[in-house]
């Protein structure tokens, strides 16, 4: 049995004081979830915020885990601009969200440099969040599974078919557009991966933790999370208001 992981992807959404807010509003609110210890709940803040809420989780100790929205593939060095993952490990991160379809699409990050960050984020001990997905004419072409396919075996030259990882399905249609995927479609997609994953790793595939993300909502989770090879939810726009978290957490515990 795969613990739901529920992940909380603020892109550049929340300064350190609205972030410290909320933190302490889902503690509030949310604490209940967290205690049962039947989901496993993390949220992605901007790198600003990341040390701050390190503190915060410490000081209110809660069982939420902190992860980042991006890391570099380098040590240190001449990279103006960029994270390293001893420098995320520092702010206690231990997920990190790699290829998101944003950067992918805006900052072409390739596939293979979504690679390079996942090896990167596992040599340092945090566990990648590698972020697949389609775009709308693919879908509607019908072609969802090859294309997902293609996009794991370009962006997985990181994996030596044996280390747990989690994925996020996440179909580009489908993010900040509110129109989720339905759960069978979600279901079917995920069930690609992990047959993928299945192909080259064996059984490691039922173990590794694969997310269903795109207009994720306190409404719509229960549904999508019951698919059996969907074990949790990349959210971006519900996961700003603590309270849409905490009930997407609930969902995913009421599942099991
Ligand atoms: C995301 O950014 O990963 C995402 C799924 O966004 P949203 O939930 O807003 O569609």
């Amino acid at each position: 049995m795969r613990k739901p992981l529920l992940a909380a992807n603020w892109k550049m959404n929340q300064t350190v004081a609205e972030s410290f807010a909320w933190l302490e509003e889902f503690d509030r609110i949310g604490g209940d979830v967290l205690e049962t210890d039947e989901v496993d709940a993390v949220f992605c803040p901007p790198f600003t915020a990341l040390y701050e809420m390190h503190q915060g989780i410490e000081q209110h100790k809660m069982d939420i885990e902190l992860g980042a929205q991006d890391i570099f593939w380098q040590e240190a060095g001449a990279f103006t601009g960029e994270i390293s993952p001893a420098m995320l490990k520092e702010c206690g991160v231990s997920y990190v969200i790699c290829g998101h379809s944003e950067r992918r699409q805006l900052l072409q990050e390739s596939s293979a440099m979504v690679s390079k960050k996942c090896a990167a984020a596992l040599k340092a001990g945090i566990t990648p969040i590698l972020c697949v997905g389609e775009s709308q004419s693919v879908h509607d072409g019908g072609l969802t599974q090859q294309w997902l396919e293609a996009q794991l075996y370009e962006s997985m030259g990181f994996w030596d078919n044996e280390t747990e990882f989690v994925v996020a399905y996440e179909p580009i249609w489908a993010i900040g557009t509110g129109n989720a995927a339905t759960a069978e479609d979600a279901e079917a997609a995920c069930l690609a991966i992990r047959e993928y994953l299945r192909e080259r790793g064996g059984d490691v595939a039922d173990k590794i933790r694969i997310l269903y993300g795109g207009s994720v909502t306190a409404a719509n989770a229960a549904e999508l999370l019951a698919c059996p090879n969907v074990d949790g939810a990349l959210v971006g726009g519900a996961s700003l208001k603590a309270d849409a978290f905490a009930d997407i957490c609930r969902a995913a515990f009421k599942t099991r």
